[in-house]
């Protein structure tokens, strides 16, 4: 799985979370209302801060489907104002002597849900200031009653083990992010060729394998085209390794470039040669848009010493061929190519002998095989 996707699926639960989390709130504050044996006018003034708690809970969970982008600055303009609400009842309960179950259950949600928004690092200070504000709110309306003054210590522990938690989770997700990460950057810096910054022949190993598959799957046309540079010993015996690598680089860009409308994949196989993938080309658009490319090279050269390329071009009416064949047969054309003078394009035909490096493309044999 991608970044993107593990990014965007921590994302999708935030709101999932955040989204089930007011629901719930708000069907305990109906319950708690109709199952209320008070006439509704006396418990609206014993209940306001409770209603004004269910009322920002309902404009959190609207403003959060309406702007899920910003998901953390809606969650932090509602807890703010919840929390002010919260003090409120803190000095209501506390003078009452009443034990507040409903608002340690709400500040244990939410100190669990408040990492899981913000992360670990802008969790622990969202979660301090909650804390301390409340806390600052109990001590100075400290209630007389031992058993009240008992059940807002045990809240005040609850709610530290449910942040505890809720830190320890996120802390757990956010390790497996960053190793996930490290490891997608690694995979993509081995699959990388160094020298010119395309896919390597690991990687285009692993491509053709998954394009071969996903066209048989489809019935759809694949092309290969096999490049390789004409004379390029030359170009390293007179200019020098360092021009060599220079051009390989210079030629893989412009080869990308000019293949990258046609939806081309362009890698470096080795050496001096470089393979092209082209989904869903048949033979005939395929030699139509290499001989493009070899004509371009030709014409408007990437820089000194000028070179040409001679290209091989194997195609899959459906996908039905192992890739070995197909390379082989794009190599084999490409050959061709060399031998009836270099800087054209050749498309497999039958007779087109294999240049004698059979099955380069799978695996060599096992010791003892
Ligand atoms: P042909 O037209 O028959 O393909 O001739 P060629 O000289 O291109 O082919 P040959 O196989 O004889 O030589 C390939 C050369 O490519 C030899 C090698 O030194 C050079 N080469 C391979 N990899 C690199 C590289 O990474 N950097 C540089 N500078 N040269 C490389
Ligand atoms: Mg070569
Ligand atoms: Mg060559």
């Amino acid at each position: 799985m991608s970044s993107e996707l593990l990014t965007d699926l921590l994302h999708r639960s935030r709101l999932r979370t955040v989204s089930w989390l007011c629901l719930l709130y708000l069907l305990y504050t109906l319950v708690t209302t109709v199952l209320s044996p008070e006439p509704l006018d006396a418990t609206l003034d014993q209940h306001l801060t409770r209603y004004l708690a269910a009322g920002i809970t309902a404009l959190c969970l609207a403003l959060v489907h309406r702007f899920p982008s910003s998901i953390q600055a809606v969650y932090l303009g509602s807890l703010t104002l919840l929390v002010t609400v919260a003090m409120q009842e803190i000095q209501r309960l506390t003078s009452a002597g009443t034990f507040p179950l409903h608002l340690s259950l709400w500040l244990m949600a939410h100190a669990t849900l408040v990492f899981l928004i913000f992360g670990t690092r802008r969790g622990l200070w969202v979660m301090g200031s909650v804390s301390f504000t409340l806390l600052a709110t109990l001590l100075l309306n400290w209630p007389a009653d031992p058993y009240a003054a008992a059940d807002w210590l045990t809240t005040i522990l609850t709610v530290l083990a449910a942040g505890g938690a809720g830190y320890m989770i996120m802390r757990i997700i956010e390790v497996n992010l960053l190793s996930h990460e490290q490891t997608a950057l690694a995979l993509r810096h081995a699959r990388t060729d160094t020298l010119t910054r395309l896919p390597g022949r690991a990687a285009l190993d692993a491509e053709l394998q998954r394009l071969l598959a996903r066209h048989a799957a489809l019935g759809l046309p694949l092309s290969l085209a096999v490049c390789d540079i004409d004379h390029f010993k030359t170009v390293n015996d007179r200019w020098g390794h360092h021009r060599g690598d220079v051009l390989l680089f210079e030629f893989g860009q412009r080869l990308q470039a000019l293949l990258e409308v046609e939806g081309g994949i362009v890698g470096r196989w080795g050496g001096e040669e470089f393979l092209v993938m082209l989904p869903g080309h048949d033979s005939a658009s395929a030699t139509r848009i290499m001989e493009a490319c070899r004509r371009s090279l030709e014409l408007q050269p990437i820089a000194r010493p000028v070179v040409t390329v001679s290209i091989g071009i194997s195609s899959t009416a459906s996908g039905r061929i192992s890739q070995a064949q197909l390379f082989n047969e794009a190599d084999a054309a490409m050959y061709h190519a060399k031998q009836s003078g270099r800087n054209q394009v050749r498309v497999f035909q039958p007779d087109m002998t294999s240049r004698g490096h059979p099955a380069e493309i799978q695996a060599p044999p096992q010791p003892g095989t």
